[in-house]
């Protein structure tokens, strides 16, 4: 651990010029991203992950390994466990934290409530424990999500837009986590930046969302559900792709400034920031399904049925302004390119042989 983390990075210096952060969900989608883009620039980087089997452990597995092969090591726990945390804090001076770790999808929800209070509110609350009581305290940039803006019907969203109605648990454990991580800012004089994302995609993606689920089934031949919302209006999401979110994630981290507290007492004012992380351009699934077909180069067969009430909401539009105007953040990649990138990175990471529509590795 002491090998891979860099001491204290100077104030107002270039990026890339000696963080030190732990990357919490470093084996998820956008942690891995995450922590192989701070790598990559030369900042120090530990990774923790529960490694949860919300969807295929084999997955967490190759990111791991990728994340290994690149020098970051990923410590086996939970964020629940502040003996751990602890520890990591003592033999490591974290400048920052990049909070990643959390119970995501607004459908499981319903299957399994406990897990959201679990990772997204006693987990978050046991972080920022560890957080105010390490000397340095570290900053802290974590992930909302844009599910906090709930059925909303002013568009695009910005983030004075009320948060007051969300539509799923998932929904309200983010949004109860802006409202934590504001408590410790206040308290404690933690540096707080939540980022509320918009669904990113792109290559070592979640299985468990739509872009990633229709393409697996679209090349199986089975069917794919699609969800209409009332009087036939066609959902639409604001999809982001995950090298825009991992450039709005590391600028965050970039400017995020001291937190102003040590050992659990505040010294003065910190900064605490929220920003959209979009892509400002909504795309119905129709639309999102014609690429994808276009690019495996197989038709779907599509079940069209009405949403059922299960936390989905109809409509996510991104506000952007002002993550451009104090992060410098602009996404650069439209849904046509990002896709075309996530389908050749699934092609190639489960063998799929188009001549006899068979995948080498399950
Ligand atoms: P992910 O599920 O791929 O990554 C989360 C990781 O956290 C997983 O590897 C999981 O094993 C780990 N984890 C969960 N609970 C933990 C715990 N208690 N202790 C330690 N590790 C734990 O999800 P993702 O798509 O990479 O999302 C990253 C963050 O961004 C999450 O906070 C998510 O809610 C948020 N977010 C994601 C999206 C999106 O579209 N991907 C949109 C909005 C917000």
């Amino acid at each position: 651990i002491r090998s891979s983390a860099s001491p204290r990075r100077p104030p107002g210096s270039a990026e890339g010029a000696g963080l030190s952060v732990l990357v919490t969900g470093a084996a998820g989608f956008v942690g891995t991203h995450c922590a192989l883009a701070l790598r990559r620039r030369g900042d120090g980087v530990v990774g923790i992950d529960n490694f949860n089997s919300y969807y295929d452990p084999s997955l967490k597995k190759a990111r791991r390994a990728l994340l290994g092969s690149h020098g970051v090591f990923v410590v086996e726990g939970d964020v629940n466990d502040g003996r751990l945390l602890a520890k990591l804090f003592d033999v490591v001076p974290f400048t920052h934290v990049l909070h990643l770790a959390a119970q995501a999808g607004v459908r499981y929800a319903m299957e399994n409530p406990a897990s959201y209070v679990h990772s997204n509110v006693a987990g978050l609350v046991s972080l920022l424990e560890a957080c105010k009581d390490a000397d340095p305290q570290p900053a802290v940039v974590w992930a909302s999500s844009s599910s906090v803006y709930g059925l909303n019907d002013r568009v695009p969203f910005s983030e004075a837009h009320r948060t007051d109605r969300p539509a799923s648990l998932y929904a309200a454990t983010k949004k109860a986590g802006e409202e934590i991580t504001h408590t410790y800012n206040h308290i404690y004089g933690l540096s707080v930046t939540g980022l509320r994302f918009f669904t990113v995609y792109g290559p070592w993606g979640r299985p468990d969302m739509a872009y990633f689920s229709f393409t697996r089934n679209i090349l199986q031949g089975k069917p794919i559900t699609v969800y209409r919302g009332r009087d036939h209006v066609d959902l639409a999401r604001d999809f982001t792709y995950i090298d825009d979110i991992v450039r709005g994630c590391l600028a965050s981290l970039d400017t995020a400034g001291r937190s102003t507290g040590t050992g659990g007492k505040k010294r003065g004012p910190a900064p605490y920031r929220i920003f959209n992380l979009g892509n400002t351009s909504p795309v119905t699934v129709p639309t999102l399904v014609a690429i994808l077909e276009r690019y495996l180069r197989v038709k779907a067969k599509k079940n069209v049925i009405e949403m059922p009430g299960n936390g989905d909401v109809p409509y996510t539009h991104a506000n952007i302004s002002l993550a451009r105007e104090q992060l410098g953040y602009k996404p650069t990649t439209s849904l046509e390119m990002g896709l075309k990138k996530f389908v050749r990175w699934y092609l190639s990471y489960y063998g799929y042989n188009r001549g006899t529509h068979t995948f080498r590795n399950s």
